[in-house]
């Protein structure tokens, strides 16, 4: 959950999820839409399913218990280097390397790293660097160390190098301008247009494809010539979406859609801005 999200965001969430699925078996026992339900609204959503497949995989090859062993953690659905060895570090205190966002801007400065840390020689280098460090012993603390360094001390902005400990090891000369990365990708305006059916107490609804796989939400709709009821905006990787919405009149549904009473809505997964719009539309 903390891939990408912060985690004031992430507590209620942790907590909601481990009280509807307390065990690896209980996760791996649930159906995707119900993952996906719990999961709705911390976007990302690759990540609930590959939690879903990973509690799948141990109860089917690890007889329900975590592996233990780094190599077997990263051959499970969702789980790479980075989440592998954080795993076998905080849970089993093995020596191991770790880089994150905290980490990776505390390395990047101490060796005065000017490669922008998302390049692939950039990503080597903090990863030897931080293998190189990691002490045999007591690897978890030094691991603890290096994040509470970057979370209170190298910061992003106005880094603390006065009260730094570790000062006279550090090489950056311009610690503020470090880590560099590559530029980003601009960012583009996309337009998506769905419509809004209800009858009988129920609302239209289809299936999400990509993006959403396994939600559902408002169908699409061809341009119309009305005016939209409703507007609103979001950010999706690099795009700026707005979305449209249109009544529309009451229709056979096609295979990929249903009606859903509105009383029902709470309990389907249904992605974020098209919740706050049934939410805005049906109130
Ligand atoms: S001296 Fe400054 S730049 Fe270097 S590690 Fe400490 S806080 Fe970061």
């Amino acid at each position: 959950m903390l891939q990408q999200t912060q985690a004031a965001t992430v507590v209620p969430y942790y907590n909601r999820w481990l009280r509807r699925f307390p065990t690896i078996r209980s996760l791996a026992a649930t159906t995707e839409s119900d993952v996906l339900h719990a999961w709705q609204g911390l976007g990302y959503y690759a990540r609930a399913r590959n939690l879903h497949r990973c509690a799948k995989t141990i109860v089917e090859n690890f007889g329900g218990r975590l592996p233990n062993d780094p190599g077997k953690l990263k051959s499970l659905p969702g789980i790479g280097l980075y989440t592998a060895n954080a795993i076998a570090v905080f849970a089993l205190d093995k020596s191991l390397p770790i880089v994150e966002a905290n980490t990776a801007r505390v390395l990047s400065r101490l060796f005065n790293i000017r490669a922008p840390i998302d390049s692939t020689s950039g990503r080597r280098k903090l990863w030897e660097l931080s293998a190189k460090l990691v002490p045999q012993k007591s690897a978890r603390d030094f691991q603890n160390a290096m994040m509470d360094l970057g979370a209170l001390i190298c910061t992003a902005r106005n880094p603390r190098c006065q009260i730094c400990p570790v000062k006279k090891f550090c090489r950056a000369r311009d610690p503020a301008s470090l880590p560099r990365k590559k530029r980003r990708a601009a960012i583009v305006p996309l337009t998506e247009l769905h419509g809004l059916s209800i009858m009988a107490g129920a609302v239209l609804l289809e299936r999400c494809g990509q993006r959403w796989r396994g939600m559902w939400m408002l169908p699409k709709v061809p341009a119309p010539r009305s005016a939209p009821i409703h507007t609103t905006r979001f950010p999706f990787t690099h795009h700026r979406v707005t979305l449209q919405v249109f009544r529309s009149k009451a229709a056979r549904p096609a295979s990929h859609q249903r009606w859903f009473p509105i009383r029902r809505l709470n309990k389907i997964p249904i992605p974020s801005p098209h919740r706050r719009t049934l939410t805005a539309l049906l109130a």
